[in-house]
């Protein structure tokens, strides 16, 4: 069988290369999927009238094609949400991020903050700075690094932050400035601050509603097709024993894995790949048989909480729960493939969700499931840079194009996937 276009993965990014391809008229393609259904992390799953996303997945757009795109598809099946986040520390809700919003701590905890910060801008720019704790430091002083950035960092990344680079921080972490820390010290803000501060989510359906309307478009998928091999010289896949030849092959698939599963790698390639590392994501999602708090998400950089993150999943629409119910995911990290304890990680959450009151004691569980992604975060080291270019360079040589945030091996999202699908589409037509 030869293809000219050969997509692996039916997620959102290969969905929208799909998309794309089918809307230029391109039908030469196929897409394989692993599994029986699409969108990969951006799907939905329902239990017991409960919709459930693989980890808190919401829409945030900046460009204009993207939020067309989604309003094409969508219709009016997508709502627009102003966030209401908090970290919850030392006892307190404080409204996030954290760095613009210590109004309420402990006035030593203030001091300590505003003083190091002051501290920082006298002393340094972040200009030239590659390495995450010095990158932090440098733009909101130790106080705030203390007691957010780098707990809550290593509580999510799993690794040691002096060896992270600051490479993925531009767009994920609000950026602030002198003034907007001392204002927020001293006084309850107003001002939204960073990416997130809207969002879009789908009114019925979850996140998965996207990629339902995506899957619509693409005529050529195979299910229960995993890749298992990938031949360079022959340009081949291989699924379920058969042979498949590709002119351009495209890969969705995590990067890592995707270079266990190729021969004909140059040995120091293999090294590349060897230096590409990822962090592992285990999320709870339950449904409970009562409302809960009026918000979306907390973040929770303490130690002594396991999660890094509590969801409230039916705030961002009713229709995902059965009435007068409520559905949480919390997320959980862990070093690259180590699976933490289930049975020990649940009855340390509902004994501090019950504490922290997000639950009360006479609620029943309704439903209780966990989502495994064992490649989550791509960690921004300082040999990520150089593998990744490397590998990347190398795989476009052979006529193997990278898509989305695992196949291209970033930090990345929704949008991203369906600009990078539709700039791709455009490529491939014209090669
Ligand atoms: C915890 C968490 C929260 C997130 N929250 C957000 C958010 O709020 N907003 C946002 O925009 N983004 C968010 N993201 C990022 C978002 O999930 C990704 O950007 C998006 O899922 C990338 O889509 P993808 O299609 O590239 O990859 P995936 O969704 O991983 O899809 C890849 C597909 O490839 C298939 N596949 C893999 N290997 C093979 C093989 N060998 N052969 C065939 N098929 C294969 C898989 O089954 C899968 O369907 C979050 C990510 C995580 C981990």
């Amino acid at each position: 069988m030869k293809n000219k276009i050969v997509i692996i993965g039916g997620g959102i990014s290969g969905l929208s290369l799909a998309y794309h391809l089918e809307s230029m008229k391109a039908q030469d393609y196929v897409l394989l999927e692993a599994h029986d259904k699409a969108g990969g992390l951006c799907g939905s799953y329902n239990i017991n009238g409960f919709t459930f996303d693989y980890g808190g997945h919401l829409l945030h757009l900046s460009s204009k094609y993207a939020l067309k795109l989604i309003q094409k598809l969508l219709n009016k099946n997508v709502a627009i949400h102003k966030r209401k986040a908090f970290v919850y520390i030392y006892g307190k809700e404080l409204p996030f991020p954290f760095q613009n919003n210590l109004y309420g701590l402990d006035d030593n905890i203030i001091s300590e903050c505003v003083k190091t910060a002051l501290t920082a801008y006298k002393d340094k720019s972040t200009q030239n700075i590659t390495l995450f704790k010095n990158w932090a430091a440098a733009l909101y002083g130790e106080g705030i690094c203390k007691h957010f950035m780098f707990p809550y960092n290593q509580k999510l990344w799993q690794t040691d932050l002096n060896e992270m680079t600051c490479a993925w921080c531009g767009e994920f972490i609000p950026k602030t400035t002198l003034e907007d820390i001392i204002k927020g010290a001293y006084s309850r803000r107003k001002k939204d601050f960073g990416y997130n501060a809207h969002f879009f989510y789908p009114k019925t359906g979850g996140c998965g509603a996207l990629c339902e309307q995506l899957l619509k478009k693409t005529r050529n998928i195979k299910y229960n097709c995993e890749v298992t091999e990938i031949n360079l010289k022959e340009k081949t896949v291989k699924i379920n024993g058969a042979d498949i030849f590709y002119d351009s092959l495209v890969s969705t698939m995590p990067l890592k894995n995707l270079g266990k599963i190729t021969t004909g790698l140059t040995a120091s390639i293999k090294k590349d790949f060897k230096d590409l590392k990822h962090n592992s994501v285990y999320a709870l999602n339950i449904g409970v048989s009562a409302k809960t708090k009026d918000a979306h998400w907390y973040y929770f950089p303490e130690e002594k909480y396991p999660f890094y993150r509590v969801g409230i999943q039916s705030a961002f629409s009713a229709s995902l729960t059965p009435e007068n119910c409520s559905s949480f995911y919390i997320e959980f990290a862990a070093p690259a493939g180590k699976k933490p304890d289930f049975n020990k990680l649940e009855e340390q959450t509902l004994k501090y969700l019950l504490e922290l009151g997000f639950i009360k004691e006479d609620i029943k569980i309704l439903v209780k499931n966990w989502v495994e992604i064992p490649v989550a975060y791509v960690i921004y080291d300082t040999k990520y840079e150089n593998a990744r270019s490397n590998i990347i360079d190398y795989l476009k040589n052979n006529n193997i194009y990278t898509l989305g945030r695992y196949g291209s091996w970033e930090y990345s999202f929704m949008e991203k996937s369906l600009l990078d699908g539709a700039a791709l589409a455009e490529k491939l037509i014209r090669k």
